[in-house]
Protein backbone atom coordinates (compact mmCIF):
# COMPACT_ATOMS: atom_id res chain seq x y z
CA UNK A 1 0.00 0.00 0.00
CA UNK A 2 0.91 3.24 -0.73
CA UNK A 3 0.36 6.44 1.30
CA UNK A 4 -1.02 9.73 -0.76
CA UNK A 5 0.96 11.94 1.43
CA UNK A 6 -1.38 15.55 0.82
CA UNK A 7 0.64 17.47 3.10
CA UNK A 8 3.93 17.23 0.72
CA UNK A 9 1.95 17.46 -2.86
CA UNK A 10 0.63 20.40 -1.00
CA UNK A 11 3.37 22.21 -0.08
CA UNK A 12 4.84 21.14 -3.53
CA UNK A 13 1.77 23.24 -4.69
CA UNK A 14 2.59 26.22 -2.21
CA UNK A 15 6.64 26.08 -3.19
CA UNK A 16 5.28 26.59 -7.19
CA UNK A 17 2.55 29.24 -6.67
CA UNK A 18 5.09 31.19 -4.09
CA UNK A 19 7.72 31.54 -6.99
CA UNK A 20 5.29 32.52 -9.29
CA UNK A 21 3.71 35.24 -7.35
CA UNK A 22 6.96 36.55 -6.79
CA UNK A 23 7.40 36.51 -10.36
CA UNK A 24 4.38 38.93 -10.98
CA UNK A 25 4.06 42.70 -11.46
CA UNK A 26 1.86 45.39 -10.07
CA UNK A 27 -0.46 44.99 -7.04
CA UNK A 28 -0.40 41.92 -4.63
CA UNK A 29 -3.35 39.24 -5.29
CA UNK A 30 -5.36 39.33 -2.66
CA UNK A 31 -8.35 37.06 -1.31
CA UNK A 32 -10.99 38.33 0.62
CA UNK A 33 -11.97 35.16 3.49
CA UNK A 34 -15.54 35.88 4.92
CA UNK A 35 -16.50 33.78 7.94
CA UNK A 36 -20.18 34.17 9.80
CA UNK A 37 -20.19 32.83 12.76
CA UNK A 38 -17.61 31.15 14.81
CA UNK A 39 -18.45 27.40 13.56
CA UNK A 40 -15.10 25.96 15.36
CA UNK A 41 -13.99 23.73 12.20
CA UNK A 42 -14.46 26.96 9.92
CA UNK A 43 -12.63 29.24 12.64
CA UNK A 44 -9.34 26.83 11.71
CA UNK A 45 -9.95 26.45 8.15
CA UNK A 46 -9.64 29.91 7.53
CA UNK A 47 -6.96 30.35 9.75
CA UNK A 48 -5.05 27.71 7.66
CA UNK A 49 -6.12 29.67 4.49
CA UNK A 50 -4.75 33.28 5.89
CA UNK A 51 -1.76 31.36 6.59
CA UNK A 52 -1.22 29.59 3.57
CA UNK A 53 -2.12 32.73 2.12
CA UNK A 54 0.54 35.09 3.47
CA UNK A 55 3.01 31.78 2.97
CA UNK A 56 2.56 32.37 -0.57
CA UNK A 57 2.65 36.16 -0.93
CA UNK A 58 -1.15 36.73 -1.29
CA UNK A 59 -3.08 39.03 0.48
CA UNK A 60 -5.28 37.85 2.98
CA UNK A 61 -8.56 40.02 3.88
CA UNK A 62 -10.47 38.14 6.51
CA UNK A 63 -13.92 39.53 6.93
CA UNK A 64 -16.11 38.46 10.20
CA UNK A 65 -19.55 39.41 10.02
CA UNK A 66 -21.98 38.34 13.14
CA UNK A 67 -23.80 34.81 13.48
CA UNK A 68 -27.10 36.56 12.87
CA UNK A 69 -26.26 38.89 10.12
CA UNK A 70 -29.20 38.73 7.83
CA UNK A 71 -28.91 37.46 4.02
CA UNK A 72 -29.23 41.31 2.68
CA UNK A 73 -26.55 42.53 5.36
CA UNK A 74 -24.33 39.70 3.78
CA UNK A 75 -25.30 40.05 -0.02
CA UNK A 76 -24.42 44.11 0.89
CA UNK A 77 -20.83 42.67 1.68
CA UNK A 78 -20.97 39.97 -1.03
CA UNK A 79 -21.40 43.07 -3.69
CA UNK A 80 -19.03 45.11 -1.99
CA UNK A 81 -16.00 42.32 -2.85
CA UNK A 82 -17.34 42.06 -6.20
CA UNK A 83 -17.34 45.52 -6.82
CA UNK A 84 -13.48 46.26 -5.14
CA UNK A 85 -10.86 46.01 -7.93
CA UNK A 86 -8.19 45.00 -5.46
CA UNK A 87 -10.12 41.95 -4.55
CA UNK A 88 -9.05 39.29 -6.68
CA UNK A 89 -11.09 35.94 -5.24
CA UNK A 90 -13.89 35.89 -2.57
CA UNK A 91 -14.17 32.86 -0.19
CA UNK A 92 -17.47 32.38 2.11
CA UNK A 93 -16.71 29.65 4.19
CA UNK A 94 -19.64 26.95 4.54
CA UNK A 95 -21.60 25.90 6.75
CA UNK A 96 -22.95 29.61 7.37
CA UNK A 97 -25.63 29.57 9.87
CA UNK A 98 -29.26 28.91 9.66
CA UNK A 99 -30.89 31.85 8.33
CA UNK A 100 -28.82 32.14 5.52
CA UNK A 101 -29.39 30.81 2.36
CA UNK A 102 -25.93 29.07 0.77
CA UNK A 103 -26.99 29.08 -2.77
CA UNK A 104 -28.18 32.49 -2.82
CA UNK A 105 -24.46 33.87 -1.55
CA UNK A 106 -22.45 31.52 -4.04
CA UNK A 107 -24.49 32.40 -6.86
CA UNK A 108 -24.59 36.56 -5.46
CA UNK A 109 -20.59 36.01 -6.07
CA UNK A 110 -19.03 37.59 -9.57
CA UNK A 111 -18.02 34.60 -11.66
CA UNK A 112 -14.62 36.09 -11.74
CA UNK A 113 -14.18 36.34 -8.30
CA UNK A 114 -15.79 32.70 -7.00
CA UNK A 115 -12.51 31.35 -6.66
CA UNK A 116 -14.34 28.07 -5.33
CA UNK A 117 -16.29 27.61 -8.27
CA UNK A 118 -19.86 27.26 -6.22
CA UNK A 119 -21.61 29.31 -8.17
CA UNK A 120 -23.79 28.46 -11.73
CA UNK A 121 -21.80 29.60 -14.26
CA UNK A 122 -18.43 27.74 -12.68
CA UNK A 123 -20.14 24.64 -12.39
CA UNK A 124 -21.67 25.12 -15.39
CA UNK A 125 -18.53 25.27 -16.85
CA UNK A 126 -17.25 22.21 -15.79
CA UNK A 127 -20.13 20.27 -16.62
CA UNK A 128 -19.21 21.71 -19.96
CA UNK A 129 -15.18 20.47 -19.75
CA UNK A 130 -14.12 24.48 -20.45
CA UNK A 131 -11.18 25.07 -18.35
CA UNK A 132 -11.73 28.91 -18.35
CA UNK A 133 -13.45 29.33 -14.65
CA UNK A 134 -13.05 28.30 -11.17
CA UNK A 135 -12.85 24.33 -9.75
CA UNK A 136 -14.18 23.95 -6.46
CA UNK A 137 -11.19 23.87 -4.85
CA UNK A 138 -11.99 20.28 -3.29
CA UNK A 139 -12.60 18.39 -6.06
CA UNK A 140 -9.92 20.04 -7.90
CA UNK A 141 -7.48 18.92 -5.15
CA UNK A 142 -8.58 15.32 -5.57
CA UNK A 143 -8.05 15.27 -9.38
CA UNK A 144 -4.71 16.78 -8.97
CA UNK A 145 -3.53 14.21 -6.05
CA UNK A 146 -4.43 11.19 -7.92
CA UNK A 147 -2.48 12.90 -11.03
CA UNK A 148 0.79 13.43 -8.84
CA UNK A 149 0.14 10.38 -7.62
CA UNK A 150 0.50 8.30 -11.33
CA UNK A 151 -3.57 7.58 -11.14
CA UNK A 152 -4.91 7.78 -14.29
CA UNK A 153 -8.64 7.57 -14.52
CA UNK A 154 -9.02 6.62 -18.07
CA UNK A 155 -10.44 3.08 -18.11
CA UNK A 156 -11.41 2.90 -14.20
CA UNK A 157 -14.61 2.67 -12.97
CA UNK A 158 -14.85 5.97 -10.38
CA UNK A 159 -17.10 5.34 -7.24
CA UNK A 160 -18.07 8.54 -5.68
CA UNK A 161 -19.46 8.48 -2.40
CA UNK A 162 -21.71 11.58 -1.66
CA UNK A 163 -23.68 14.04 -4.26
CA UNK A 164 -22.94 17.45 -2.45
CA UNK A 165 -22.14 20.53 -4.78
CA UNK A 166 -19.19 21.07 -2.43
CA UNK A 167 -17.77 17.53 -3.68
CA UNK A 168 -19.33 14.87 -4.84
CA UNK A 169 -21.08 16.56 -7.72
CA UNK A 170 -18.14 18.21 -9.39
CA UNK A 171 -15.48 16.13 -8.89
CA UNK A 172 -18.07 12.84 -10.54
CA UNK A 173 -18.13 15.89 -13.26
CA UNK A 174 -14.52 16.17 -13.29
CA UNK A 175 -13.68 12.13 -13.60
CA UNK A 176 -15.94 12.42 -16.01
CA UNK A 177 -14.29 14.69 -18.64
CA UNK A 178 -13.10 13.83 -21.54
CA UNK A 179 -9.72 15.10 -21.04
CA UNK A 180 -5.98 13.66 -20.15
CA UNK A 181 -5.99 12.18 -16.48
CA UNK A 182 -9.99 11.86 -16.46
CA UNK A 183 -11.84 9.85 -18.78
CA UNK A 184 -13.06 7.64 -16.19
CA UNK A 185 -16.70 5.53 -15.48
CA UNK A 186 -18.38 7.21 -12.96
CA UNK A 187 -20.90 6.21 -10.58
CA UNK A 188 -22.28 8.35 -8.02
CA UNK A 189 -23.94 6.77 -4.65
CA UNK A 190 -25.82 8.81 -2.25
CA UNK A 191 -28.67 8.49 0.48
CA UNK A 192 -30.76 6.80 -1.41
CA UNK A 193 -28.59 4.26 -2.89
CA UNK A 194 -29.79 1.20 -2.38
CA UNK A 195 -26.90 -2.16 -1.33
CA UNK A 196 -24.01 0.60 -1.74
CA UNK A 197 -21.13 -1.97 -1.18
CA UNK A 198 -22.37 -3.56 -4.38
CA UNK A 199 -21.07 -0.72 -6.07
CA UNK A 200 -18.11 0.50 -4.51
CA UNK A 201 -17.05 -3.26 -4.78
CA UNK A 202 -16.75 -2.39 -8.00
CA UNK A 203 -14.68 0.60 -7.97
CA UNK A 204 -11.30 1.00 -8.93
CA UNK A 205 -10.76 4.33 -7.67
CA UNK A 206 -13.23 4.67 -4.65
CA UNK A 207 -13.94 8.62 -3.45
CA UNK A 208 -15.55 8.87 -0.38
CA UNK A 209 -17.42 11.97 0.40
CA UNK A 210 -20.24 11.56 3.13
CA UNK A 211 -19.40 12.83 6.11
CA UNK A 212 -19.74 9.51 8.15
CA UNK A 213 -16.78 8.35 10.29
CA UNK A 214 -15.51 5.30 9.41
CA UNK A 215 -18.82 4.26 6.98
CA UNK A 216 -16.21 2.44 4.65
CA UNK A 217 -14.88 -0.62 5.69
CA UNK A 218 -12.86 -3.47 4.02
CA UNK A 219 -15.62 -5.55 3.01
CA UNK A 220 -16.88 -2.66 0.82
CA UNK A 221 -13.44 -2.61 -0.73
CA UNK A 222 -11.95 -3.96 -3.72
CA UNK A 223 -8.26 -5.35 -3.31
CA UNK A 224 -5.99 -3.03 -5.18
CA UNK A 225 -8.34 -0.03 -5.42
CA UNK A 226 -6.98 3.56 -5.28
CA UNK A 227 -9.03 5.09 -2.09
CA UNK A 228 -9.47 8.95 -1.37
CA UNK A 229 -10.95 10.13 1.51
CA UNK A 230 -12.32 13.52 1.81
CA UNK A 231 -14.13 12.79 4.88
CA UNK A 232 -13.28 15.07 7.66
CA UNK A 233 -15.44 14.17 11.07
CA UNK A 234 -14.88 14.99 14.95
CA UNK A 235 -15.49 11.85 16.81
CA UNK A 236 -15.24 12.33 20.66
CA UNK A 237 -11.98 11.11 22.25
CA UNK A 238 -11.61 11.52 25.80
CA UNK A 239 -7.99 10.98 25.81
CA UNK A 240 -6.96 13.85 23.68
CA UNK A 241 -6.42 17.51 25.15
CA UNK A 242 -9.21 19.02 22.39
CA UNK A 243 -11.69 15.82 23.31
CA UNK A 244 -11.88 14.65 19.90
CA UNK A 245 -10.13 13.30 16.95
CA UNK A 246 -10.44 13.45 13.35
CA UNK A 247 -11.40 10.62 11.09
CA UNK A 248 -12.32 10.42 7.60
CA UNK A 249 -15.03 8.51 5.89
CA UNK A 250 -13.07 5.36 5.61
CA UNK A 251 -12.07 2.97 7.84
CA UNK A 252 -8.65 3.47 7.53
CA UNK A 253 -6.90 0.50 9.80
CA UNK A 254 -8.81 -2.37 7.72
CA UNK A 255 -9.11 -0.55 4.20
CA UNK A 256 -5.28 0.31 4.11
CA UNK A 257 -4.42 -3.25 4.05
CA UNK A 258 -5.99 -3.64 0.87
CA UNK A 259 -5.81 -0.37 -1.02
CA UNK A 260 -3.22 0.08 -3.75
CA UNK A 261 -3.09 3.96 -2.34
CA UNK A 262 -5.03 5.57 -0.08
CA UNK A 263 -5.14 8.83 1.14
CA UNK A 264 -4.82 9.61 5.41
CA UNK A 265 -6.88 11.92 7.59
CA UNK A 266 -5.96 14.43 8.15
CA UNK A 267 -2.90 14.91 5.62
CA UNK A 268 -4.71 13.75 2.96
CA UNK A 269 -7.30 16.07 0.56
CA UNK A 270 -7.75 18.48 3.38
CA UNK A 271 -4.42 20.56 3.02
CA UNK A 272 -5.11 20.06 -1.28
CA UNK A 273 -8.01 22.32 -0.96
CA UNK A 274 -6.15 25.04 0.75
CA UNK A 275 -3.41 24.72 -2.27
CA UNK A 276 -6.27 24.70 -4.84
CA UNK A 277 -7.52 28.13 -3.27
CA UNK A 278 -4.27 29.67 -3.59
CA UNK A 279 -3.82 28.62 -7.12
CA UNK A 280 -7.38 29.45 -8.31
CA UNK A 281 -6.08 32.79 -6.84
CA UNK A 282 -3.64 33.38 -8.63
CA UNK A 283 -5.40 32.55 -11.35
CA UNK A 284 -8.16 34.88 -11.00
CA UNK A 285 -5.47 37.87 -10.51
CA UNK A 286 -3.87 36.96 -13.87
CA UNK A 287 -7.35 37.21 -14.88
CA UNK A 288 -8.14 40.80 -14.16
CA UNK A 289 -4.30 41.88 -14.34
CA UNK A 290 -3.86 40.17 -18.25
CA UNK A 291 -0.93 38.71 -16.51
P1 LIG B 1 -22.73 16.91 2.66
O1 LIG B 1 -23.09 18.16 1.98
O2 LIG B 1 -23.31 16.58 3.99
O3 LIG B 1 -23.08 15.71 1.64
C1 LIG B 1 -22.98 14.39 2.03
C2 LIG B 1 -23.37 13.50 0.88
O4 LIG B 1 -23.24 12.14 1.31
C3 LIG B 1 -24.81 13.67 0.45
O5 LIG B 1 -24.90 13.55 -0.95
C4 LIG B 1 -25.53 12.49 1.13
O6 LIG B 1 -26.61 11.98 0.40
C5 LIG B 1 -24.45 11.44 1.16
N1 LIG B 1 -24.63 10.52 2.28
C6 LIG B 1 -24.71 10.83 3.60
N2 LIG B 1 -24.86 9.71 4.33
C7 LIG B 1 -24.86 8.68 3.46
C8 LIG B 1 -24.97 7.28 3.60
N3 LIG B 1 -25.12 6.70 4.80
N4 LIG B 1 -24.93 6.52 2.48
C9 LIG B 1 -24.79 7.08 1.27
N5 LIG B 1 -24.67 8.41 1.07
C10 LIG B 1 -24.71 9.19 2.15
O7 LIG B 1 -21.17 16.79 2.85
P2 LIG B 1 -19.95 17.38 1.98
O8 LIG B 1 -19.89 18.85 2.13
O9 LIG B 1 -19.94 16.78 0.62
O10 LIG B 1 -18.74 16.77 2.81
C11 LIG B 1 -18.53 15.38 2.93
C12 LIG B 1 -17.39 15.13 3.89
O11 LIG B 1 -16.21 15.70 3.34
C13 LIG B 1 -17.55 15.76 5.26
O12 LIG B 1 -16.93 14.93 6.23
C14 LIG B 1 -16.78 17.06 5.15
O13 LIG B 1 -16.28 17.51 6.40
C15 LIG B 1 -15.66 16.65 4.26
N6 LIG B 1 -15.06 17.72 3.50
C16 LIG B 1 -13.70 17.75 3.44
C17 LIG B 1 -13.06 18.72 2.72
C18 LIG B 1 -11.59 18.69 2.65
O14 LIG B 1 -10.98 19.69 2.33
N7 LIG B 1 -10.96 17.55 2.91
C19 LIG B 1 -13.79 19.68 2.03
C20 LIG B 1 -15.18 19.62 2.05
C21 LIG B 1 -15.81 18.63 2.80
P3 LIG B 1 -27.95 12.82 0.05
O15 LIG B 1 -27.53 13.76 -1.05
O16 LIG B 1 -28.88 11.80 -0.42
O17 LIG B 1 -28.35 13.51 1.30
Amino acid sequence: MELIDGNQVAAAIIAELKAEVAGLTGRQPCIALVRVGEDPASVSYVKKKEKTAAEVGIAGRVILPPADITQAALEGIIDQLNADPAVDAILVQSPMPRQLDELKIFRRLSPDKDVDGLGTMNLGKVAQDDDSGFVSCTPLGIMELLARSGVDLKGKHVVVLGRSLLVGKPVALLALQKKAGANGTVTVCHSGTTNLPAYTRQADVLIAAIGRAEFVTADMVKPGAVVIDVGINRVPDPTRKTGYRLTGDVHFPSVSLLASKITPVPGGVGPMTVAMLMKNTVKAFRLHTAQ
